[in-house]
């Protein structure tokens, strides 16, 4: 199959200010971009041609880095963006909510834990919330890896993953990975999020 970029559905500057216009839209049309084209020119006339993106990192391991790292991009922005929304924020909700109580004692602790994978994840990656031999788990990945790859340490059916590349924050919060961790939790679209929990049920 062909790769495509996938549209936003809000606006560049619809995620001030805890996201900046222009780091969203270099992220969306430059980053983004780079990867599904990347991706399409190198599974291109091989076996990758033939698999949807999710087979594709389950079997990783098959393919050469090319595939890896911008296939992992592909997959993990294209759950990224839809994973945040304008005036979103506040508190988990239905069956994920729960668990989050249960797993974590409190949304503030799956934060900080969460926060932390990010923040310790040494150059670029991401942090990831997901499911796990039926628990909620928090992991992280370098570069464009993610938990569905077979070659990852951490395996878990993603929920939420957090981009902690630079790219992703460096104009607006510069050095300050914190920061922009502690701000991302305003976007958060958790109805989206446990839709994605229910599915792993
Ligand atoms: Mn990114």
């Amino acid at each position: 199959m062909t790769h495509t970029l996938p549209a936003l559905s809000y606006a560049y500057d619809a995620l001030e200010p805890h996201i900046d216009t222009l780091t969203m839209t270099i992220h969306h049309t430059k980053h983004h971009q780079a990867y599904v084209d990347n991706l399409n020119k190198a599974i291109a006339g091989t076996e990758a041609e033939n698999m949807d993106i999710i087979s594709l990192m389950g079997s990783i391991s098959k393919f050469p880095a090319a595939v890896r790292n911008n296939g992992g991009g592909h997959y993990n922005h294209t759950q990224f963006w839809t994973a945040l929304q304008p005036t979103a924020g506040g508190a988990p909700v239905g069956a994920l909510a729960d668990a989050i109580n249960a797993t974590f004692g409190s949304v503030d602790a799956l934060k900080e834990q969460m926060n932390a994978a990010g923040a310790t994840r040494f150059g670029s990656g991401w942090a990831w919330l997901g499911v796990k031999d039926g628990q909620l788990a928090i992991c992280s990945t370098p570069n464009q890896d993610n938990p569905l790859m077979d070659i990852a340490e951490c395996k878990c059916q993603p929920i939420f993953g957090i981009d902690v590349w630079e790219h992703a924050y460096y104009l607006h919060y510069q050095n300050r990975r914190a920061d922009y961790l502690t701000a991302i939790w305003n976007l958060v679209n958790w109805e989206e999020l446990n839709n994605r929990f229910e599915a792993c049920k």
